[in-house]
């Protein structure tokens, strides 16, 4: 199908693509397009406007500022991937990012993209609220940052407003004793496809016990979430193969588990823990 009609404008400043955001409500961002276009193609959604933000300049690295790593709006899926910062100190979101898609979704779709997309079986989503990320957007009103905790709020539903550009991604650099791992399980049996279920879990170990620890569940709900059972169960452990088995046995504990065309609520919340168990049994290896 052919989208609607509907304008496209190409910013060369964030200042300028604040600024058009702001004089047409209901426009669109665009960085990859892979799920935007898609969307439009099946009128899911017809935007009068699509702001292009692909040709703004510095928006695409990945920095390491001392605590945390900084992911800039056009990074794309390969280039976080294959980053050796992003491999070492946020290795579920290396990983996320490399089950993402195929060949192109990853050399066009973007990290900060996705996870502005808030698609309820997404990879990245998982790993960035394990990961304890935050969300910087701007508007023309300032910036402001948002708690990955709180920023996926439903289904294609997330906490930026409508005058806003998602335009950094902050995530904290494991340190000394912490890891993170993602795994999931694809729709069409391989990996790199959308997760029927996906975990990705962070981990911090102190003087052989788990200190703390945060584990993320997506495809399962309407969004990615917190497994406060896993969590609850895996910290003051000493994340032993016994503890990771007594988490994921509380993976989906309080979670409104979905039905879809991919599975059963049943079949759902049985992937949850047996991704949960791979997850942390991954982090903690
Ligand atoms: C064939 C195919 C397979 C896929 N498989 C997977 C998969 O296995 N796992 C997975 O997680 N994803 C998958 N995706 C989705 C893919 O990862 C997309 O790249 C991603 O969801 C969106 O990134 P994008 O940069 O292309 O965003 P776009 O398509 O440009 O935008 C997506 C949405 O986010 C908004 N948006 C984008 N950037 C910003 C921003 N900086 N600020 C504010 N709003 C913004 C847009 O307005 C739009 O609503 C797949 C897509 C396709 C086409």
């Amino acid at each position: 199908m052919y989208p609607r009609e509907f304008d496209y404008v190409a910013p060369g400043t964030l200042d300028e693509a604040l600024a058009v955001l702001a004089s047409n409500p209901g426009a669109k961002i665009m960085s990859g397009g892979m799920s935007l276009i898609p969307m439009m193609k099946l009128r899911l959604l017809s935007p009068a406007t699509v702001i292009d933000i692909g040709r703004i300049p510095g928006l695409d690295a990945i920095e390491d500022r001392g605590d945390h790593l900084a992911i800039g709006a056009l990074v794309r899926h390969a280039q976080t991937a294959s980053s050796d910062l992003v491999t070492t100190y946020a290795a579920a979101l290396a990983q996320a990012a490399a089950l993402t898609g195929d060949v192109q979704v990853r050399n066009r779709g973007t990290t900060v993209g996705a996870v502005a997309h808030a698609d309820l079986a997404a990879d990245t989503t998982a790993a960035v609220l394990a990961l304890g990320a935050t969300m910087v957007a701007r508007s023309s009103a300032g910036t402001r940052e948002i708690p990955a905790s709180e920023f996926f709020v439903d289904t294609l539903t997330s906490a930026l407003a409508d005058d806003e550009i998602l335009v950094e991604l902050r995530v904290p650099k494991s340190g000394e004793g912490e890891s993170s791992a993602y795994t999931k399980l694809g729709r069409r049996g391989g990996e790199s496809d959308y997760a029927v279920a996906g975990v990705a879990a962070w981990v911090r170990k102190t003087n052989g016990s788990v200190s703390d620890a945060r584990v993320a569940l997506t495809g399962v709900g309407s969004k990615a979430m917190l497994s406060s059972g896993a969590m609850d169960a895996i910290i003051g452990s000493d994340g032993s193969e016994a503890a990771i088995a007594a988490a994921a046995d509380r993976a989906a504990d309080g979670i409104s588990v979905l039905e879809d065309l991919y599975g059963s609520e049943e079949y759902k919340a049985h992937l949850a823990k047996v991704y949960v168990k791979r997850a942390l049994g991954a982090a903690l290896s």
